[in-house]
């Protein structure tokens, strides 16, 4: 199951301010510098949205009201939403402030069948938080992450295990899980525009023209996904991860695959206008210590910046550090991105290095951003 809370910021504050409900808001700093950080599903019909600049998201909603971003409140409601979560199971797997992958295997006998068990956990959330959430229940996690953005908002989608090549067939390949606007732009330039396009190609024809990559991304498209939940220590923390078909000692390899992370984790952050002081590199040992799939030793590092980030090219400098200064000696099966020790953004980023090379990355991030908009676009609806 993947459960994501609705616009939630908004949604924290509309429940705490009557006044506020049913109208068009945003978090977010409403100074000449200031950024949209949220937008509540009433501004967002204006074409309101996060990472927008606050006098942009003024002009297309002249009613737009504006609250200043209170990262502590919306800590503590993450934190009473993941109490919730974790009574449904153990296996939590955080992957923002809002939003976490919940295990549901072997539950069914306690909790009942899966919509059942999605159906009470949205309930106990309205009732005890007065929050709203979108449920998605598949049988690999990437079905579930895109069942809860259909659900979208306030709903409930089960993508049965016979029902996921339906589902998935008709969908853009930007909607595969870690396949980033550029990797979606190549899959296009070769011909590749579903993942029903991907499913139905043979690996042989997928290596010849994408390589490796190409096979592993087509299994994803079939809904071939070996990745298990992964409940993750960090009390609220970003992260992307990549578990190796086989394990990898290359760190060339390693930080290709940092950088692709850090990027994504960057647009997850400046999607939910946030910023990270503290990155985070973790990975898995290929070397079992214990039995069963969990029996591989997780290992993390982290390092904390002077100046909070949501920069792909940072975060990517941040954990490539790491990787070199104290990284894995043996090889791994894993590896993964994180940001941690998180701000509300409220006005643009301060300078990171010289006046010319922050504006040069602004202005890739806003392309980026701008890219993966395009492509939402084209494809279904996407919102968090
Ligand atoms: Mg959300």
């Amino acid at each position: 199951m993947h459960a994501d809370m609705d616009a939630f910021y908004a949604s924290v504050e509309q429940r705490d301010h009557p006044e506020f409900r049913g109208k068009p808001l945003a978090v977010g700093g409403s100074s000449a510098r200031g950024v949209v950080a949220a937008a509540s599903y009433e501004a967002r019909q204006f074409g309101v949205h996060s990472a927008m600049p606050s006098f942009e998201a003024r002009r297309k909603c002249p009613d737009l009201v504006f609250v200043k971003g209170n990262m502590p409140l919306y800590s503590r409601e993450s934190r009473r939403v993941f109490e919730i979560f974790k009574e449904f199971s153990p296996l939590v797997e955080r992957l923002s402030l809002d939003e976490a992958f919940i295990d549901l295997t072997g539950t069914e006998r306690l909790l009942g069948d899966p919509a059942t068990a999605g159906e009470n956990l949205r309930r106990r959330i309205h009732s005890e938080l007065g929050l709203p959430v979108s449920v998605g229940i598949g049988p690999i996690k990437m079905v579930a992450k895109i069942a809860s953005q259909v659900a979208k908002p306030d709903g409930l989608k089960w993508v049965k295990e016979c029902d996921v090549r339906f589902f998935l067939d008709p969908l853009p390949v930007s909607r595969i899980w870690g396949v980033g606007p550029v990797s979606a732009e190549r899959l296009e330039a070769a011909g590749f525009h579903t993942l029903g396009d991907l499913a139905r190609t043979s690996d042989t024809v997928l290596r010849g023209q994408l390589g490796d990559w190409g096979v592993e991304v087509a299994q994803l498209a079939r809904g071939e996904d070996i990745r298990d939940v992964e409940p993750y220590r960090d009390a609220v923390s970003y992260g992307e991860e990549h578990t190796f078909a086989k394990d990898i000692a290359d760190h060339t390899l390693l930080e290709s695959m940092i950088r692709t992370h850090a990027e994504s984790v960057a647009r997850r952050l400046r999607r939910d206008g946030i910023r990270a002081r503290t990155v985070v590199l973790k990975w898995k040992e290929g070397r079992r210590t214990a039995p069963g799939p969990r029996g591989y030793p997780l290992r993390s590092r982290r390092v904390t910046l002077s100046d909070p980030v949501d920069d792909g090219q940072a975060i990517a400098m941040a954990a490539c550090g790491l990787l070199q200064r104290s990284g894995p000696t043996v090889p791994i099966r894993l590896i993964g991105v994180g940001c941690t020790n998180l701000e509300v953004a409220t006005v643009s980023q301060v300078q990171l290095f010289s006046e010319g090379s922050t504006q040069r990355r602004k202005n890739l991030n806003q392309a980026i951003d701008r890219i993966e908009d395009r492509q939402v676009k084209r494809g279904e609806k996407d919102q968090d």
